[in-house]
Order: structure tokens, then sequence, then C-alpha cells
């Protein structure tokens, strides 16, 4: 084996621990010495949040969170922040609530100590994303990477089972989409393998018994490896695809990454052997992408993105956008016409095998 790769990590505490998040967030915010925090929770999630930060120095809660965070909402946060004199922001939701932090941060380069309490990961990159329109413009930046990441499993016993099952499989997106981002190195693909792998175990457990932390636990570490395998190796086609999905025709960001998947993964599978093995060894299958479909199956995974807003007069408009887009690292070629044809069959949810290889005609 020949190895020679870059690669970068970010300094970032990440702690972990159920039941803890009031206490760990006390001693983050003593450490970076703040005093005036801003709290950062949609409405959905902000009687949590007032838990885990009743003992903290909060000057202000912050409750206007939007998906895919709108230029307009990152505005009028930023102007909230600068006129309660924030020094930090606690961010305590899914990815579009750390999404606004970052968004913050950005211009204000406040440090961010974020609680997830979803499986989006975002926490754990340096990838920001705002939308103008209806177009989403993402970028990286390492001021916007949390100081410190919170991991409290309880906090996300109340995350509904479908919500879990699709912010789960948006974290084994970007375990897959590791494996073959612009930047992918052997760093990157075991981190991927090893959230696949927890993934794999922790799902179903949360499928069959939601109050069970063991199966909890098992998804936010994985969303942690995935979200960091991801940063490191960048968006593949995969995240291309759901990027323009999710920002022109505003699809819920986890449901689309979840119907997605199964077809990018048919996709490049053939042409990145060494990856479909590894994806493979991590589902414990002989095959990455009849590994994928059998957790899919187990969890009753969504399967058609007609089903979350898409509508089929939508695919060319899709494919125009998503076409400059396409990594030159893909191991693939894709062309227009095959970008049409995966749109199809995701619209419709068609067996992904038999999309890729052709009905009857799987390898
Ligand atoms: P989200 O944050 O919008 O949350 C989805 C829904 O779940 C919301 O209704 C929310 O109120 C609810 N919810 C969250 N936590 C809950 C809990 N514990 N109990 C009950 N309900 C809960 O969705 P998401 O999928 O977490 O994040 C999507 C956004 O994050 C998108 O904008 C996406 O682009 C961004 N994202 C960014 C990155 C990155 O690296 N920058 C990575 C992943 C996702």
């Amino acid at each position: 084996m020949t190895l020679f790769f870059e690669h970068e990590s970010f300094p970032q505490r990440v702690r972990f621990g159920s039941g803890q998040a009031a206490a760990m967030l006390t001693d983050e915010i003593a450490r970076l010495g703040a005093s005036r925090v801003m709290v950062i929770a949609a409405p959905a999630e902000s009687a949590l949040a007032e838990d885990v930060t009743a003992d903290l120095p909060v000057a202000h809660h912050h409750h206007e969170v939007v998906m895919h965070v709108p230029v307009e909402t990152a505005a009028r946060a930023r102007a909230t922040a600068a006129r309660h004199e924030i020094d930090l922001l606690v961010s305590v939701g899914g990815g579009s609530t750390t999404g606004l932090a970052k968004a913050i941060a950005l211009t204000s380069g406040l440090p961010i100590v974020a609680v997830p309490t979803t499986y989006a990961g975002s926490e754990a990159t340096t990838v920001w994303g705002l939308t103008e329109g209806a177009r989403k413009t993402t970028g990286s930046a390492a001021r916007v990477l949390p100081r410190a990441v919170i991991y409290d499993a309880t906090l996300t016993l109340s995350l509904p089972v479908p919500m879990s099952v699709a912010s789960g499989l948006n974290a084994l997106a970007h375990c897959v989409d590791s494996m073959w981002g612009p930047r992918a190195d052997p760093i990157d693909r075991a981190l991927a393998q090893e959230g696949i792998r927890a993934l794999r175990i922790g799902l179903p457990q949360v499928t069959a018994n939601p109050a069970d932390l063991d199966g909890r636990e098992h998804a936010l570490y994985a969303a942690y490896l995935s979200a960091r395998a991801f940063s490191s190796a960048g968006s593949g086609l995969h995240h291309k695809i759901c990027h323009v999905l999710g920002g022109t025709f505003d699809l819920p960001h986890a449901q689309t990454h979840a119907i997605v998947l199964p077809y990018v993964l048919a996709y490049n599978a053939p042409a990145a052997p060494e990856a479909e093995q590894q994806i493979a060894a991590a589902f414990s299958a002989t095959d990455a992408l009849d590994g994928l479909q059998q957790l899919r199956k187990r969890l009753n995974a969504p399967t058609a993105l007609r089903e979350y807003g898409l509508n089929r007069s939508d695919i060319e408009r899709a494919v125009d956008a998503i076409v400059p887009a396409v990594p030159v690292s893909n191991p693939r070629p894709v062309t227009a016409d095959d970008l049409r044809r995966l749109l199809d069959a995701a619209y419709s949810g068609a067996d992904p095998a038999s999309f890729a290889y052709g009905r009857g005609n799987k390898r």
C-alpha cells in the first residue's frame, strides 16, 4: 500500500454525555470566558434550550430559525447579536439552527458552542450556507466552526422517528459522499466507515425503541464522524445534487438526502470498487447498495422526491443547475442525461439497482 495524502483537522472541543448538556455548557462557556450569551433555538426546541442554558449568562434568546438560512433571517440575527453586545452564541437545535449561528459567526467572528439535536452534523463542519431567493450559496470558513460541541443524546429523544431516520440517512450520505469527495483521503474514509457502522447499529435501535439512549448515542456519534469526514473530503456528487434540490425547490434537507443517496451510490459504485467495498464492509454486507437498501428497508426510509415537493417539471431546471457543479473528482463522468435519469428515478422512487444497471441486469 502506498499512502500519499494531505489531511487538515480543525481545532474543536467535543464533549459527549447523555444528560450532561447543562453542566457541560456551563463549563465550556466559563472556559471561553463569555458573559453575554445569545441562545439560538427554533420555537419547537426553545423549552429544551431554556432547560440546558438556565445557568448561563444569557443576554438574549433568539427564536427566528428558518431552514437553509435566508439572507434576511441572517441579517436580523446579526443585528440582534450586535444590539445585545453578544460575546458568544449557543445553538440548540438541528442543522438549521447551527446554520444560523454560523451565519452570524461568518460576519462577526463570534464563537459558537453547538448543542445538536438532530444528526445533520453541521456542528462539525466549516461549511456555511445562505439562501437568497431560490439560490443557495455555500462556502467554507474556519471561523464558523463551533469552538465546542456538546452531544447529549437525551436531547434527541423527542426527535420523531421519521425525522430521526431521515436525519440519520443525511449523516449516512455524508459518509458515502466522503468516499469520493474532491479532497477525500484515507482518514476521511476511515471516519466514514466507522460512521456507517455506527448508523447501521444505531438507527434500527432508534426506530425499534425511540426512547432507547443507546441507539440515539450511536446515531449522534456517527453524526459527528460523518460530518468530520465530509468537511474534510468536500462535497461529492450527492451533495451537489441535494444542494440544488434543497436551495432551488425548498425541499426538506434530510429527506432529500435520504431519498437521493441510493441512486448516487448505484451510479458511482461500479466505477469506485475500493470505496464500494469499504462501504459494503461497514454495512457488514457483500454489496454496498444491498447494505444500504437493507438498512433503508428496516427503517422504512422515504423513497420518492415527488412526496416531498418536487414536481416532474422541476427536473430539467435541476439538471441545468447541477451539471456545472458536478465535481471533477467524481469516479464516473456525469452527463445531463445521466442526471435526468437519476432524478427521474429518485422522483418516482424507482428501484435504484434497476436504474443503475438495467432491470434484471444488476451486475
Ligand atoms: P432542521 O434543523 O431544520 O430540523 C428539522 C426539524 O426537526 C425542525 O422542525 C426542528 O424543529 C425539529 N427538531 C430538531 N431537533 C428536534 C428534537 N430534538 N426534537 C423534536 N424536533 C426537533 O433540519 P436538519 O436536517 O437538522 O438541518 C437541515 C439544515 O442544516 C439545512 O439547511 C442544511 O443545509 C443544513 N446542514 C448544514 C450542514 C453543514 O455542514 N453546514 C450539514 C448538514 C445540514
